[in-house]
């Protein structure tokens, strides 16, 4: 809210709609009673926040984790509005949570777990009013549940409820990779601004999942040099160049980076701070504190991960001159093809690959030229300059609706 406040502040945002876009729309509370595999009845809690749906129907996921709080559901409902209106697709942003532990569970448990939470946010939902999607611990599988618990309630078959489905029920093709592209996309066109060449570019990446082992692969295809990796297990350094595929296919058979000793070990701390032209952050939140930012030496910081960067840290990355390509923008591609997605669907025509990769070229490119214009135009930061545009787009839209009596 801090970042809100300044860009506001900047836009002298009058104090009506101040009050408006600060507070979420809606927030939904619902107890899940799940029948568990011994006969026993456990009971859960799980949450709904729509932050802003003036822009289009909600849109934002579902996490399944221990530590969930409703707290936590609305930041990331409030980030799903920003982001969504970054990019300039309709919708609005809202998300949802449940606390519980998915890796302590069966899979018919989860089902059960699924189906009934989607059954009491069933009001939410709807391809005009709130598409939720994966999010931490939730998956394809998942989202088919939540498509069918709906489409059965409803009584027709309704795949525009979520987005990250499987391709064969209506998912489409390039959303798994889609953030990542999204990652590598901009990436590029921060070098290019810079006058930085591609081709040899030093890169190192903290999270070798979804995001940031698709932008690795990516960016290696580019003729950038990937030289670290890490996860959550070990991290590591290659001065030449990890072989990307070959790290890729050894957490597919090993589901880690464990064992994988293609080069020198080094803390996940001392990783993010290596003598590299870009650093890539898809892993955690709050990473970059003002703990670690004063020796960053990456020139460029691509945020694949939700709110690598503290507020706090914002100020010293600034005064270092590192550019940063703020989240909301960075990882938006997956926002973005899930748009993709639902259009299709809606649709009932599905496009190719290439299509799919091509749209979201140009809506990243274009995202990422507005950005740079406006900070130019008001000597802000790319981050300052996202919240500007995307709570101007936000705010210009209630405008025009003006206040429902
Ligand atoms: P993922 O679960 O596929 O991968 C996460 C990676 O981070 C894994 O390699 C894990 O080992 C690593 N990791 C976990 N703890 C770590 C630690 N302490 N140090 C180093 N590495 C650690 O998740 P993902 O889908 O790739 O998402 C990564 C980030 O990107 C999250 O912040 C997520 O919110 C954000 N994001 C993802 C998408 C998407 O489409 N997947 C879209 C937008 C934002």
């Amino acid at each position: 809210m801090s970042r809100f406040d300044k860009a506001a502040e900047l836009l002298d945002l009058e104090p009506g709609l101040y009050k408006v876009l600060r507070q979420a729309e809606k927030q939904v509370i619902v107890s899940i009673p799940v029948m568990m595999d011994n006969g026993e009845v456990s009971v859960y809690e799980g949450y709904r926040v729509q932050y802003n749906t003036s822009r289009g129907p909600a849109k934002g996921g579902i996490r399944f984790d221990p530590q969930v709080t409703l707290e936590e559901v609305k930041a990331l409902a409030a980030w799903m509005t920003w982001k969504c209106a970054v990019v300039n697709i309709p919708f609005g942003g809202s998300k949802g949570g449940v606390i519980c532990d998915p890796l302590a569970m069966s899979a018919s448990e989860l089902e059960r777990l699924t189906r009934r939470y989607t059954s009491a946010i069933i009001n939410m939902l709807g391809p005009d009013s709130d598409v939720p999607a994966p999010d931490v611990n939730t998956n394809e599988r998942v989202m088919a549940w939540v498509m069918d618990t709906y489409s059965m309630h409803v009584g027709h078959t309704t795949t525009a409820v979520v987005t990250g489905k499987p391709v064969e029920l209506g998912g489409s093709l390039g959303r798994r990779e889609a953030t990542g592209r999204g990652c590598m996309i901009v990436t590029k066109q921060a070098l290019e601004h810079l006058g930085m060449p591609l081709k040899g570019t030093n890169i190192a990446i903290q999270g070798f999942g979804n995001v940031g082992s698709v932008a690795a692969r990516l960016l290696a295809r580019e003729g950038c040099k990937i030289v670290a990796i890490g996860d959550r297990t070990t991290s590591l350094y290659n001065a030449n160049g990890i072989d990307v595929d070959d790290a890729i296919a050894h957490v597919a058979k090993h589901r880690s980076l464990d064992g994988y000793g293609k080069g020198d070990t080094l803390s996940g701390a001392d990783l993010l701070t290596l003598d590299v032209d870009v650093l890539l952050p898809a892993a955690l939140e709050n990473v970059i504190t003002t703990k670690n930012a004063g020796d960053i030496r990456a020139r460029v910081i691509c945020e694949g991960a939700n709110g690598p960067t503290t507020a706090a840290a914002d100020s010293i990355l600034d005064e270092k001159g590192i550019f940063v390509i703020p989240d909301i923008l960075a990882n938006a591609g997956g926002v973005t093809v899930s748009y993709f997605e639902w259009v299709q669907d809606r649709g009932g025509y599905f496009w190719t690959e290439n299509l799919v990769n091509e749209r979201l070229e140009a809506i990243m490119r274009h995202s990422f030229q507005d950005l740079l214009d406006l900070s130019k135009q008001h000597r802000v930061n790319m981050r300052t300059a996202a919240y500007m545009l995307a709570i101007s787009r936000v705010a210009t839209v209630h405008r025009l609706r003006g206040v429902y009596a």
